[in-house]
């Protein structure tokens, strides 16, 4: 099936190219978002990430800066000229977030939130659609049909790992629904290595494997000290480890991005 084209600000999903987005898990402070960005820019990516709102398993870890996040996220996408892209859990936060960032995604926690998949959808703001880790590849590509019910096409799919009996990764990256995924709807389908694996030795093996399943896309956690990061630091890639992906998935522009030297740690 021929897959549609869903374009977000310079970044096309669904083209003839592999589409990059990196960045942080959350949005932390302001230094570490432009930090991060003007890395993975550099390294080719084509769209910025970062937690406003983090869907936390306790209600006692750090929940994400909210507006704050929001100010941040944009004015590094101006700075680098990049569309951004964060997570919204309710109605409201689809309200705030739209007037300042490119693209909402909607977590795998949330993937079975019909009230939000719906108002998304009215929202008209392009989707990066998250698959439930408890989801089948049909209840997934429902959750979307709900957001095109209501007249919104600009759907990127994500698959980010199911729950399985395995306990060495964190989630289990469910290769066979990137095709699957891909040739029933019709939507572009990007892969998270990172919370699929939860560990970052993972996270190049599992892009790769992603490629070769035809993904028109990559989102990769990035953060400028990984072991000191609020939120999933484990799955994350430092900025130089960052370099070295994206070279090896050859996002990397022509000339080898070199970072730097006030970039390194
Ligand atoms: C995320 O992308 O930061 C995230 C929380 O992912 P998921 O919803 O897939 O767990
Ligand atoms: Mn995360």
């Amino acid at each position: 099936m021929l897959v549609r084209e869903v374009r977000v600000g310079d970044a096309v999903f669904g083209g003839s190219k592999i589409v990059l987005i990196a960045g942080p898990c959350s949005v932390e402070n302001e230094e570490m978002v432009i930090e991060t960005a003007r890395t993975v820019v550099k390294c080719g990516a084509k769209m910025l990430r970062g937690g406003s709102w983090k869907p936390r398993t306790s209600p006692y870890s750090f929940q994400g800066l909210g507006l704050e996040a929001l100010k941040i996220l944009r004015k590094a996408g101006n700075e680098f000229n990049i569309p951004v892209v964060t997570e919204v859990m309710s109605a409201k936060q689809i309200e705030i977030a739209s007037e300042y960032v490119d693209m909402l995604q909607v977590g795998a926690r949330n993937m079975h939130n019909f009230t939000l998949l719906s108002e998304i959808g009215r929202s008209g703001m392009p989707v990066l659609l998250k698959r439930g880790f408890m989801a089948t590849v049909e209840e997934w590509l429902l959750a979307a049909e709900y957001i095109l019910k209501e007249g919104n096409e600009s759907i990127v799919l994500c698959e980010r790992g199911i729950r399985t009996f395995e306990t060495w990764t964190r989630s289990t990256l469910d290769i066979a629904a990137v095709p699957l995924a891909r040739n029933s709807l019709g939507l572009p389908v990007i892969v998270d290595p990172c919370h699929a694996a939860g560990r970052r030795d993972l996270i190049l093996p599992l892009s790769l494997a992603a490629l070769g399943a035809g993904a028109d896309g990559l989102m990769i956690e990035v953060h400028p000290d990984p072991d000191k990061a609020l939120s999933d630091g484990g799955q994350s890639l430092s900025l130089e480890e960052f370099e070295s992906y994206s070279q090896k998935i050859g996002a990397a522009p022509q000339s080898p991005c070199r970072l730097k030297k006030k970039n390194r740690r």
